[in-house]
Order: structure tokens, then C-alpha cells, then sequence
């Protein structure tokens, strides 16, 4: 049997607790041996207020998820590569295209794995929507994803800086979904975004894409829906509707819900990461941080009412 992948958490906070830490425990592939991050440890572990300081202390490390928020990424990646280390980066994987360029050059310089995670990619309808789609063309798609910030980013204060992207940290999941189920590329016509007087970055979004051959694609961000909160993907096709729900968590074709598998997001993301690893590959898809850019670049700006949490 293959070693364990001695793995290193660097960024200590809400989705480590959630998802990275019982992923990792349940998975063979992987031994947790060591965690960094300013103010936070991981219970029974050796913890590290920097990543320098565990890389020198704990050499014995493989690989290391990167959790911080997008902007601090960079650094953490290059210092772990630089070390020799395979790194997972969360979403998105970074604050620029450019600096992911800079990190995927690295990291095939010296043989090492760098993952750009999608978690949502790995929803149970995302691959049985991709086959739909593959045999049945889209006419038109839209996405809703409409949240209530104060109930899912309470107090988050980087998200709401610049590179935190605001509605578009929910907002890049669905374009990782989108980007993973239609057959054919799509680029952004126009969008507009609204953005808080006191905010660097957007409450809410109005996207319209196209592939080459015309189809549209339409996707409304908002993280001013109080009640029902939506994560919804419905497709036109001439074989009838898909719809995508609960992002990506279920799926319905012409109406009718479709039996899924369950196996949880981030389980699935560490049975990747660890074959890349083993395999000497990487995974670098930087395609929904692009149409990110892209609306950043094209957007029309609104300023809107302050927001305090
Ligand atoms: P979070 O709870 O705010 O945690 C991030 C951790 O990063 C903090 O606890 C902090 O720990 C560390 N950190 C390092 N430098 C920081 C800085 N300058 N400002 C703030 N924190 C800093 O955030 P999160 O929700 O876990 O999200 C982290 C990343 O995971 C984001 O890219 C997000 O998009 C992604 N993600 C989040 C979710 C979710 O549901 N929350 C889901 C999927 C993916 P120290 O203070 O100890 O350094």
C-alpha cells in the first residue's frame, strides 16, 4: 500500500472546519500532520502562526491546502512550491489570472502538483448534467444565485475588500458549474454591477453570456435575498428543461427529479487531489475566475446603499 500524502492546512477558518478537516480524516490517502494560520490551530496538531515557520519546522510535509481568504493565496503557494510541497488551493484560486499563471509555471518547473479546487464541480447532478448536455445542445441557460450574505458570511470582512470578490465568491461556483456542464465555451456580452457606497466589492450582478454559435446565458448574483435562497441552473434544451438545483445537489430533466449519487463535495475533491498527486499531474482550470475578470473589466458600476452587517 502507497503512503500516506502528509498534508498541511494553512488558513484555519470556517471551511476547514466544515469540510476540509473531516474530508481529509476520512480519507486513507492522507495523514494530517501539521496546521499554519495567524490566530487559529487545529485540535491535537502542531500549529504555526506562518507557513514559513511550519515548512522549516515539520521538512517531513507533502502537500499543503491553501484556506486562506483569495488575496493572501499567492504567497502561501509560492513559499510551499518553492519548498517543494504539492498544493491545493481553495476557490478561487487566486486574487489575479496572472499570479495563477505565475504559480502554474512553478509548480511544472519543479515537477509538482497545483490543484485549482472547484468544490461545486463536484455537486452529484454537475457530471450526469454535463452528459445531458453533451447529448442534448442547449438553446439558453440561466443561473440564479441569490443569497443572503448576513446568514453565509457573517462578518467576513476580507470578502467584501478588494479581490474578495463579494457576490462573486457564491457567484464563481456557479461559473465553475456552468463551465464544467456546457459542451462549448461562453464569453461575457455585458454585465452590470452593484456595489455598496462602503464596499470594494459587489452586492450584486447581472451577466449575460454567449457561446460563439449564439446561445445565451444569463445569470443574476444577488446577496440581498432574505427567505428562499436560491443556487439554481435551468437549461432549455430541445430534449426539455434541466434544472439544476441546491448547487448542484439536484437535478431535474423534463420536470422529473433524477435519482444521485451523494457522495459529499469535498470527499470527491481530496480523491483528486490525491490522484494528481500520485500521478505527477496538475489540474490548473482558471476558467470561471476569467469570466470573473471579464465582468470586473466590462461591467457597468452602480453604487448602491451601504451595507453594514
Ligand atoms: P474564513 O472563515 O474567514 O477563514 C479564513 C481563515 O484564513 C481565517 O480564519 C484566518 O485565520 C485566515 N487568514 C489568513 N490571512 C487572513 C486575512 N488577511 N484576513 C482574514 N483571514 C485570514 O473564510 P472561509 O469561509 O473559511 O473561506 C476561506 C476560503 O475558502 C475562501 O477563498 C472561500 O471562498 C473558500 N470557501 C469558503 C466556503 C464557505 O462556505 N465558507 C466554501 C467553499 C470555499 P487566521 O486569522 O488564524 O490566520
Amino acid at each position: 500500500m502507497m503512503s500516506a500524502i502528509k498534508l498541511a492546512i494553512v488558513g484555519v477558518g470556517k471551511i476547514v472546519h466544515d469540510q476540509h478537516l473531516p474530508a481529509v480524516a476520512a480519507n486513507p490517502d492522507f495523514q494530517l500532520v501539521a496546521s499554519a494560520s495567524r490566530h487559529h490551530t487545529v485540535e491535537g496538531l502542531p500549529g504555526f502562526t506562518s507557513i514559513e515557520a511550519m515548512l522549516a519546522a515539520v521538512p517531513e510535509i507533502d502537500a499543503v491546502s491553501l484556506c486562506m481568504p483569495p488575496q493572501y493565496r499567492y504567497q502561501a503557494a509560492r513559499a510551499a512550491l518553492l519548498a517543494g510541497k504539492h498544493v491545493f488551493l481553495e476557490k478561487p484560486p487566486g486574487a489575479t489570472l496572472s499570479e495563477v499563471a505565475d504559480l502554474e509555471a512553478l509548480a511544472a518547473a519543479r515537477g509538482l502538483t497545483l490543484f485549482t479546487s472547484w468544490h461545486s464541480r463536484y455537486a452529484p447532478g454537475v457530471q450526469p448534467a454535463k452528459a445531458y448536455l453533451a447529448a442534448h445542445a442547449p438553446a439558453a441557460m440561466q443561473v440564479i444565485w441569490k443569497e443572503d450574505v448576513r446568514q453565509w458570511h457573517p462578518n467576513q470582512e476580507w470578502i467584501w475588500q478588494a479581490g474578495g470578490l463579494g457576490v462573486f465568491d457564491p457567484g464563481i461556483n456557479a461559473l465553475s458549474i456552468v463551465t464544467e456542464i456546457l459542451p462549448a465555451p461562453i464569453f461575457l456580452n455585458r454585465a452590470a454591477l452593484e456595489f455598496p457606497e462602503n464596499r470594494d466589492a459587489p452586492i450584486g450582478a447581472e451577466l449575460q453570456f454567449q457561446d460563439g454559435a449564439g446561445m445565451p446565458v444569463r445569470a443574476s448574483f444577488d446577496w440581498r435575498q432574505t427567505g428562499k435562497q436560491s443556487w439554481d441552473i435551468v437549461v432549455q434544451t430541445a430534449g426539455g428543461e434541466l434544472k439544476l438545483s441546491d448547487g448542484g445537489a439536484r437535478l431535474w430533466l423534463g420536470g422529473v427529479e433524477q435519482p444521485l449519487e451523494k457522495e459529499a463535495e469535498y470527499p470527491s475533491l481530496y480523491r483528486r487531489f490525491a490522484e494528481l498527486v500520485r500521478a505527477g499531474r496538475s489540474d490548473v482550470d482558471v476558467a470561471p475566475l476569467r469570466h470573473v475578470a471579464d465582468a470586473f473589466m466590462l461591467g457597468q458600476r452602480k453604487v448602491v446603499e451601504a451595507f453594514h452587517d
